[in-house]
């Protein structure tokens, strides 16, 4: 039998606690401990490149030398901090590329970089450390992009599984863009080896997306910021505006995969009303900023 007291009182306890969690909830003090923290990206540069555009632009403008940038971002998410790439060795910089790279690849690419542009100094100066990184996010392994996968041993690296292993035993015409000695030592590192599509955090902020073509596992990185909006870091899926405009990439290793990643990427920014950001984009890179975030 209920004691009919008994249960009175406890009801109104029960109803008393609902409105006393309610009315603490509701209190701006409250509120303010919850208060959203935004996600912050820096892009940044490891140096330049400077080659033949044809090798960005398919059979347009096939012997005109270029200089361009190489992007990487900082991305700093309430959850953890993101690198995607982390560029040139930093063994080239300051002028010693062809000790690195071979006389062969630096006639190639030229790869330049003052030792502050090496992804360590940057992360300093935006205060932070080499091992505050959680996780590094490699769009693919070669020389400008997966360069200073070993100064990172004790964050998770999100790679494409099909990456890792042409990076290892790369086919025998896509073999002079990947440096073994980047990451040679790192074997044994924490590798997150993904089979497509991996939204990183779980809340639909930082979504890896599969992108191969220009390699067998190239990925590129969906960002969401609440005040800048979709941002789709292309990596080299898509180096410049006009590879976004329907010309072909120049070095690819399958051209109809890099093509097929080049509308998927289009789609997705038409869906969110995104922009898509180039890893090698003179231009668009010289307009954004890169002393402070985009949030
Ligand atoms: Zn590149």
């Amino acid at each position: 039998m209920i004691n009919p007291v008994k249960s009175k009182y406890t009801m109104g306890l029960k109803v008393n606690r609902r409105v006393s969690l309610y009315t603490v909830l509701s209190t701006p003090s409250f509120a303010g401990h919850h208060e959203e923290k935004l996600i912050k990206l820096f892009q940044v540069n490891s140096g330049i490149i400077e080659m033949d555009k044809g090798y960005l632009t398919a059979m347009r403008d096939v012997g005109t030398i270029i200089k361009v940038p190489v992007a990487m971002y900082i991305i700093d998410h309430p959850r953890g901090l993101v690198l995607y790439d982390t560029g040139t060795n930093v063994a080239i910089a300051d002028g010693n590329c062809a000790s690195y790279w071979g006389e062969g690849l630096c006639a190639a690419f030229h790869g330049r970089q003052t030792r502050d542009e090496v992804i360590d100094r940057w992360l300093e100066k935006f205060g932070y450390s080499v091992s505050d990184v959680k996780y590094v996010v490699t769009s693919h392994m070669h020389l400008d992009h997966g360069g200073n996968t070993e100064m990172f041993p004790d964050a998770v690296h999100v790679v494409q599984k099909a990456e890792m292993q042409a990076a290892w035993w790369p086919e025998k015409f896509q073999r002079a863009a990947f440096v073994l000695a980047d990451y040679d030592d790192a074997r044994d590192f924490d590798y997150l080896q993904l089979e497509g599509d991996f939204d990183l955090f779980g809340d639909g902020t930082m979504v890896v997306l599969d992108t191969k073509g220009h390699t067998q596992g190239h990925q590129s990185l969906m960002v969401k910021l609440k005040n800048t909006g979709t941002l789709l870091l292309a990596g080299d899926a898509v180096y410049t505006p006009e590879n976004e405009n329907g010309v072909t990439p120049g070095i690819t290793w399958s051209t109809n995969e890099s093509m097929k990643s080049i509308d998927r990427l289009k789609m997705i920014r038409d869906r969110e009303q995104g922009e898509i950001w180039y890893s090698h984009g003179r231009a668009q890179f010289d307009s954004h900023k890169h002393d402070s975030a985009y949030d």
